[in-house]
């Protein structure tokens, strides 16, 4: 691995990587096909697409390894439509699902030694960039493109603590652009960031809840859900956020644990109404479901509870893990 991370050790998210990743190229309307590679700069014309008109789209994903030695990836085909999907909004070519599916595969196996014990995983990182150096292009889609996988052994995300998140309200400005919410593309994360860096610096925030006019839509890299004894709440899904996996997961499984799903548009004010008597939690697939312990609305600090992560968001998460490392059944055929 690059760093001196090793697998048992707990590996910082996001700038520990394998040595080798996995890269294909679209060009004359054919992609080449995947080639295992060192995990090294691309070589790219200064005049990219990508880098001009920001024509590039990526997934997050993990793989497990079972107990048995054998690896999985948790719900790679939501993972393989979501970037066709954020792909075709961009007008970027994308090789096909299988292409897609065979290349995550090899490029899991070859980095399999370095994947940690759960609840630690490899995060898999595919990115699509267009590559044409044209920048008479603004108007007109790439006509090259580069797709890659680098992967990422992560450790707990939460390393045991028990206190909740500290999470900012937005209650005027959106993430993105309404419509473009759902593609998991650069742009989306530039666009809020400015956001997320106020409510650091003001609020000592660890993120942003975005409901522009006190519509509760997602934070800046998860989505959101209300909590108690006996149901779930969370936004339906329409073009302004993303769609999270781990959004779609935890409502089966919450589901089938006899909790009642509740998908439906609620304000701020709902939300600071239920959190009176009940949870409030982050869904990701870096945050799993992380529990908040405390909102900040203009300044002003509204507590979750005692603070802590509450016991419904502690055992859907619980039960989220048992199922991703092989410890529950896979009742829902999640692990491939
Ligand atoms: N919203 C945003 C903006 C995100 O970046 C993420 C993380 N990918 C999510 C929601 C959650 O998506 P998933 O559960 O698929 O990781």
């Amino acid at each position: 691995m690059s760093n001196s991370a090793t697998p048992s050790k707990k590996a910082a998210f996001g700038s520990v990587f394998s040595d080798k990743m996995i890269v294909a190229e679209y060009k004359d309307g054919q992609w080449s096909p995947g080639k295992i590679t060192d995990v090294a700069p691309l070589q790219l014309h200064p005049a990219a697409h990508v880098l001009h008109y920001a024509s590039t789209c990526f997934e997050g994903m993990k793989a497990f390894k079972m107990a048995n030695g054998e690896v999985k990836i948790f719900r790679l085909d939501r993972h393989i439509a979501r970037m066709a999907q954020s792909a075709s909004l961009l007008h970027l070519p994308i090789p096909s699902p299988q292409e897609l599916e065979s290349m995550i595969r090899e490029v899991v196996e070859t980095n399999k030694a370095d994947i940690p014990e759960p609840p630690g995983a490899l995060y898999l990182r595919p990115t699509l960039i267009g590559t044409e150096a044209n920048i008479g292009a603004a108007g007109a889609p790439s006509g090259e493109a580069l797709f890659y996988v680098l992967v990422s052994p992560v450790g707990d995300y939460f390393s045991g603590s028990t206190k909740g998140l500290t999470i900012a309200i937005e209650d005027q400005e959106m993430r993105s652009t309404p419509g473009f919410g759902k593609a998991k593309t650069g742009g989306n994360y530039a666009s809020a960031l400015r956001h997320v860096m106020r409510a650091k610096k003001e609020n000592q925030a660890d993120q942003v809840l975005f409901c522009p006019g006190g519509d509760v839509q997602e934070t800046g890299a998860a989505n959101f859900f209300l909590i108690d004894d006996n149901r779930i709440m969370t936004k339906p899904l329409d073009a302004s956020f993303l769609h999270g996996v781990t959004r779609d997961s935890i409502i089966n499984l919450a589901r089938s644990m006899g909790y009642e799903i509740i998908e439906k548009d609620f304000t701020v004010d709902e939300l600071l109404e239920w959190i009176q008597h009940g949870e409030a939690a982050l869904s990701g697939t870096a945050a799993m479901l992380s529990g908040v312990g405390q909102f900040i609305l203009h300044g002003e600090t509204h507590p979750v509870g005692n603070g802590e992560v509450g016991p419904n968001t502690q055992k859907l998460r619980e039960a989220l893990l048992a199922i991703q490392s092989g410890k529950a059944e896979d009742q829902f055929a999640w692990l491939k």
